[in-house]
């Protein structure tokens, strides 16, 4: 089949250091195709919300969108990133609110990894105090041992190690998010 899409690479660099394949497009589109339908099943009758965090989630969000047959609404809320660094400043700021009114609704937030579990428990309290019907997240990734705090995941993808992983809409100084497969920091490079 041919395709407009780079070739997928076994290692690349990303402002000078070195990623390695850590899960190639195929797996990833599998993993979104079977979330995609355990949401459209849990999900049936209720038209929920997806609330994707910017930057990192608007690829996965896209793809999953797609793979859900139900009836559901999209909008999106910003945080502030890791700006150029690999570590969390453990800090989050609000840089784009939610618009859509979400008393009533059902929430399905949904994000691209949850690392220290931060930002997630600050969206989850934001969404909680506009009275929605219910919330639920769903991750790409979750490293598992970095997550600090008890966060509820109700759906997750894959998951990973507690390194830095680019690709697939997730930077690294804002390059990297147009690779389609995911790359992990090579840490024995
Ligand atoms: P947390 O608040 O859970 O520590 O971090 C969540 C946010 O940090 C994610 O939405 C993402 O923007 C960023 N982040 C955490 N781990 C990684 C990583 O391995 N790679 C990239 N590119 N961003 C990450």
């Amino acid at each position: 089949m041919s395709s407009n899409l780079a070739e997928t690479k076994k290692t690349i660099l990303c402002r000078g250091e070195r990623f390695r394949l850590y899960l190639d497009r195929d797996t990833i589109q599998q993993r979104v195709r079977a979330l995609g339908e355990a949401i459209s099943r849990d999900y049936e009758g209720k038209r929920p919300i997806l609330i994707g965090v910017l930057n990192g989630a608007f690829m996965f969000l896209a793809d999953l969108m797609r793979a859900i047959d139900i009836d559901c609404e999209v909008d999106f809320l910003k945080l502030s990133s890791y700006g150029a660094s690999k570590i969390s400043s453990g800090v989050v700021h609000e840089l784009k609110k939610i618009d859509a009114d979400l008393a009533g609704r059902h929430v399905l937030i949904v994000e691209d990894i949850v690392d220290t579990g931060l930002s997630m428990a600050f969206i989850i309290r934001k969404v909680q105090e506009e009275g929605p019907a219910s919330v639920r997240t769903v991750t790409l990734l979750h490293k598992e041992e970095a997550t600090r705090d008890e966060v509820p995941l109700d759906y997750v993808g894959f998951r990973i190690p507690n390194l830095f992983v680019i690709g697939y809409g997730l930077d690294y100084g804002q390059l990297g998010r147009n690779l389609p497969d995911l790359y992990i920091l090579d840490d024995a490079a």
